[in-house]
């Protein structure tokens, strides 16, 4: 009998070509398979019962990389003989379903190779094969084809043409592939941006690390700026220009055993840290480890990863120390991937670690924890990006979602798909605006896709949102819609588990527009502030939402500059519950201003003069980490949640006493007993333990399932005392929780509702 088999999923550009013509002629069985539209297209000549075994083993064994979404089988007539079973070529007419692979982390056998002085690509620094190397970050179009990505101008040598067009070779159409003779080549240059070495590269770049210099390397997505990890001076030095105080960086080292010296790795961390993604991992640091205290201050994690790529590989061989391997970027703002993005650097760094493959698509690091068993992303990016997921049902229309403006992703949908771009950087300074537009780009480009709808969220203020109107501007046609960002974070989380009901959304979050009415009046469409959201309760479904109960809105001091600054939150509190008084009240917060800032607050806070209502629950965070005097000025973003979580005892059971009036929270009652409290432990703890009190108070009245999304529920803390006390609680498993997962709830909000 004759059987066509179409397989659908991540199976172009992940060797399964090569793997369906050697299990096919294992089994004797005659025909051919090609890539096609939707994936991987397959004829075989076959008794019903080998096709059923075929099927089978090819579930088993699939590649590595490859991820099977399903397979069609069906029988056909067709008159052609085959003699063999063969690789044919690309039956693509579309690129509509078509995935683009992830950029992968060295492989076993090409570790091996690496350090085979046989070999003829022993320590050569780009090795890679159809199992491992960059693939997003070097594809410029699909289908995924060698004249489709950076490796385009390097044609391949004799050699590596055989192995690229041998079905039997591991190096069988691997786009990235390449040796000394062919490939891309290392330069090391000077803050000149002049060549100053072109032998033993590596070795100089080793010396330069060891002696204290910081080099900027060039990676898989981007440059990373390079130092040793031990050293207290260069630790300073880099803190000092790159103007990041305290911000923890990550670390990159070079084997599993040297990452147990220095934190605690489970089973599920360990096999994260040496998966073929290689992400950093946020760990607990051992008391004594022999990092820099200026790596991560006054926190007790520590993000490690393992060397990525065969280059990073090849340096910690031979520097056999930590480096601090941190994105080269200004704080929040994307990774810089061009030479021009890393001259605007060149105060930071010494030298460069220059090679000459370009990097079409800049892919910071991917960053996740583990908590309970389960993984959640921070970051989701190299490795973790682009990634895809279904909806429903299939959307008539083509629809580009612009995310939000911190940690910024997009999406586009096509038919029942979604796809997410990765991790771009806070829509800041105008580099990452050209990133933003060059991400949107790239999949306009690989999927031949012209939106129809534009989704942004309804901050005004917002760049992506700036960008939605101008587009609509351009193209009058153009639907454009705008999605209330809280709702859009709770459907994210329905998303990624596949919820279709009707739910009690939770969502505790930094700061985002809110929906209600100022003055009794929509603010819709109006530019300035009203009432800024962030801890809000829904019930909801994918079509509508109906904010059902809310923190009580308190004013944020000066806008913006209460996010930075913590006793802005606690200091709107205590004018609150004072008064006036506030100015005879001695105490962290009101110590930590000058006296005539207190009274210019003041007046801002009675007239409401910049100072928005908002309901954030971030901010309470800020409050309590303000009111305890743990931090008063943040240095970066999600400071207070993160050093409140070395106070938790998690032996301390109580919570403070909060009431809930009509769905409204009120958190002044909290405030109070935190400033008679005089243990910051018990404090600490208590706070923690009231947020999931008021989540299971709230949850009570309603018989609905709970989905919990937002920048809150990162807090590892808050996650481990939830899986605890409410294990039915839906959490963004395996996902991010902040501002990256908006692009993919304003396409779910949008495939509802048009
Ligand atoms: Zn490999
Ligand atoms: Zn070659
Ligand atoms: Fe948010």
């Amino acid at each position: 009998m004759r059987f066509e088999i179409e397989i659908r999923g991540v199976v172009q550009g992940v060797g399964f070509r090569p793997f369906i013509y050697k299990l096919a002629s294992s089994m004797q069985l005659l025909g051919f398979v090609s890539n096609s539209d939707f994936g991987v297209y397959i004829t075989v000549e076959s008794s019903k019962n080998s096709v059923g075994e075929f099927i089978k083993q090819i579930r088993i064994q699939k590649p590595q990389l490859s991820e099977i979404e399903s397979i069609r089988v069906s029988t056909i007539k067709d008159n052609e003989i085959f003699s063999d079973f063969s690789i044919k070529e690309s039956r693509c007419s579309s690129k509509l379903s078509l995935m683009i692979p992830s950029d992968i982390a060295i492989c076993q056998e090409c570790r091996e190779e690496l350090e085979d002085r046989s070999n003829r690509r022993y320590q050569y620094p780009f090795i890679s094969c159809v199992n491992c190397g960059p693939r997003f970050s070097i594809i410029k179009n699909l289908p995924y084809d060698r004249d489709k990505t950076s490796m385009e101008r390097f044609p391949m040598c004799k050699k590596c043409e055989q192995e690229y067009t041998n079905p039997k070779d591991r190096r069988y159409h691997a786009q990235p592939i390449g040796c000394f003779e062919c490939g891309p080549k290392l330069s090391l240059l000077d803050s000149q941006f002049k060549e100053i070495e072109s032998e033993n590269i590596i070795d100089k770049v080793v010396t330069l690390i060891k002696s204290g210099k910081i080099v900027a390397i060039k990676g898989v997505g981007g440059y990373h700026l390079v130092c040793d990890a031990t050293n207290d001076e260069t630790m300073k030095l880099l803190r000092e220009r790159k103007q990041r105080a305290s911000k923890p960086f990550a670390v990159m080292i070079k084997s599993i055993n040297t990452i147990k010296e220095i934190a605690e790795v489970n089973a599920k961390e360990q096999e994260l840290l040496t998966s073929n993604k290689k992400p950093i991992v946020l760990l607990k640091k051992k008391k004594s480890n022999y990092l820099s205290n200026l790596v991560a201050p006054d926190v007790n994690q520590v993000g490690l990863f393992l060397p990525p790529t065969p280059l990073h590989y090849l340096i910690l061989q031979k520097l056999k120390t930590p480096i601090v391997a941190t994105s080269a970027n200004i704080s929040g703002e994307p990774i810089s991937s061009t030479n021009e993005e890393i001259l605007k650097l060149s105060h930071i760094w010494d030298y460069v670690l220059e090679n000459d493959r370009d990097i079409v698509n800049s892919c910071d690091d991917s960053v996740l924890f583990v908590e309970n068993d389960t993984t959640f992303l921070l970051r989701n990016a190299r490795g973790y990006a682009p990634v895809y997921f279904k909806l429903l049902k299939p959307l008539k229309k083509k629809v580009l979602c612009l995310g939000a403006n911190q940690k910024s992703t997009v999406a586009i949908t096509i038919d029942d798909r979604v796809i997410l771009s990765p991790y771009i950087g806070d829509l800041d300074g105008l580099s990452s605006i050209e990133h933003f537009k060059s991400h949107i780009d790239t999949l306009k480009r690989v999927y031949n896709f012209e939106p129809e709808v534009v989704v942004c969220d309804k901050h005004p203020n917002y760049e992506s949102t700036k960008f939605a109107f101008e587009l609509k501007e351009q193209k009058p046609d153009l639907e454009l819609i705008q999605v209330q960002h809280h709702y859009a974070h709770v459907l994210a989380t329905m998303g990624v588990n596949d919820i279709d009901s009707k739910v009690l959304g939770v969502s505790f979050d930094g700061t985002g527009y809110g929906d209600d009415k100022v003055n009794g009046e929509a603010r819709e469409g109006a530019l300035g502030y009203g009432n800024i959201w962030g801890g809000e309760f829904f019930v909801c479904d994918r079509k509508s939402y109906e904010r059902v109960a809310n923190f009580k809105e308190f004013r944020l001091l000066g806008g913006k500059m209460a996010i930075k600054e913590p006793r802005r939150v606690a200091l709107s509190f205590l004018f609150n519950l004072y008064g006036e008084e506030v100015f005879e009240l001695k105490n962290s917060v009101t110590d930590s201003f000058l006296e005539y800032e207190l009274k210019t607050l003041y007046i801002a806070w009675q007239k409401g003069l910049n100072s928005p209502l908002t309901s954030s629950c971030g901010r309470l965070f800020d409050c309590v980490a303000s009111l305890l005097d743990i931090v008063q000025i943040c240095s970066y973003e999600g400071e207070s949640g993160l050093l409140l979580e070395s106070f938790y005892d998690e032996t301390i059971d109580d919570s403070f006493n909060f009431s809930i009036d009509n769905g409204v929270i009120d958190f002044n009652e909290v405030v109070l007993q935190i400033m008679k409290e005089k243990s910051k432990t018990i404090a600490v703890s208590k706070f923690f333990n009231s947020i999931i009190e008021i989540i299971y108070k709230v949850s009570k009245e309603y018989d609905l399932p709970v989905v919990l999304s937002g920048g809150v529920f990162q807090n590892r803390v808050l996650l481990r005392i939830i899986m605890k006390k409410m294990p039915n609680a839906i959490l963004a498993k395996e996902f991010v929780s902040n501002d990256s997962a908006i692009a993919y709830g304003q396409a779910i909000a949008v495939a509802n509702s048009l």
